[in-house]
């Protein structure tokens, strides 16, 4: 009797009891904003060691009638949670593609990547394949351009359905990156599993690397093996010039931070930065 009276407590907790509506709320008016256009796309640019721009990641916000723009940390979970993520991420899908439509048909952004985040559990889809090549189809983007970025939880499910879906899109042009390397908890071994082009190195290492002998070790560490299963790597979160140095001496390729450009609307995105 104890316990349930501790239950029914819990229950009726007003604070909680405000979450759990807020979040209905916030799922309800998510599934209305997909309807009505309200998710934008920014783009962040990814540079070579030059400084060039060779491509951006795709990062979605909300617009949100009343509360203005909401960052992908306050919907993402919770799409995740309710499988709205799968409506969320088709949308994403299909305004990249258009994207590298656009930039196809301007000789200053020609040949520019498009790097596109697909959660664990819109890849598990079962149709999630045909959804990539039917989106291609439909827009009309090259699949040589598109990378998907997968991450690391993606490899608690079926690794050998993984692959094969991997495979499938691979053999028509689609890349694959690993998304915040280093933060999983997999085993290394499926590194030369899967048909991967790229690593991301999460931003918690690059954040600290001139101050954190451990990052700097770790940083170096995924910069070598990347190179002897030749893969691209790309630096997250490159903030200052400091750490650009660090990168750029220990061979990274590839950048990605606020030190290169912030996410912007489409609209803003210049040919190069000055
Ligand atoms: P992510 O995929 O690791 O994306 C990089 C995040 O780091 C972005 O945050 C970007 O704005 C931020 N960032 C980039 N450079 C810097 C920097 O120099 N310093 C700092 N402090 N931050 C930097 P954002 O746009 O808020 O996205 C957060 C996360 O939301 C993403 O992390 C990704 O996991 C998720 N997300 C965003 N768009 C999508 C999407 O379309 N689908 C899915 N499934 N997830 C998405
Ligand atoms: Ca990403
Ligand atoms: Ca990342
Ligand atoms: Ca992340």
């Amino acid at each position: 009797a104890k316990d349930a009276g501790r239950n029914t407590q819990r229950f009726f907790d007003p604070v909680m009891q405000e979450t759990v509506l807020a979040r209905a709320a916030l799922a309800a008016q998510l599934r209305l904003g997909l309807e009505r256009g309200e998710l934008d796309v920014y783009l962040q640019p990814v540079v070579d060691a030059q400084g060039r721009r060779v491509g951006a990641e795709a990062l979605v916000r909300w617009r949100h009638p009343q509360r203005g723009l909401v960052p992908p940390a306050e919907f993402i979970p919770l799409a995740e949670q309710n499988g709205l993520i799968v409506a969320v991420g088709q949308q994403v899908l299909e305004t990249a593609c258009r994207q590298l439509v656009a930039w196809q048909a301007d000789a200053a952004t020609r040949g520019l990547t498009l790097s596109v985040n697909v959660s664990a559990r819109q890849f598990h889809q079962g149709d999630f394949v045909r959804q990539v090549l039917d989106t291609l189809q439909r827009t009309g983007a090259d699949a040589n351009l598109l990378k998907l970025e997968l991450t690391e939880s993606l490899l608690l499910g079926d690794v050998d359905e993984v692959v094969r879906k991997m495979r499938t899109l691979r053999a028509r042009g689609v890349r694959f990156s690993i998304d915040d390397f280093g933060t999983g908890y997999s085993s290394l071994a499926y590194l030369k599993q899967l048909p991967l082009d790229e690593i991301k190195i999460d931003r918690s290492f690059i954040e600290d690397v001139l101050g954190d002998a451990n990052d700097a070790s770790i940083v170096q560490t995924i910069l070598l093996l990347a190179r002897s299963l030749s893969l691209k790597v790309v630096a997250e979160g490159v903030e200052n010039a400091l750490q650009q140095d660090f990168l750029v001496r220990h061979g990274c390729p590839y950048f990605q931070g606020f030190l290169w450009g912030r996410p912007v609307p489409a609209s803003q995105w210049a040919p190069q930065a000055a």
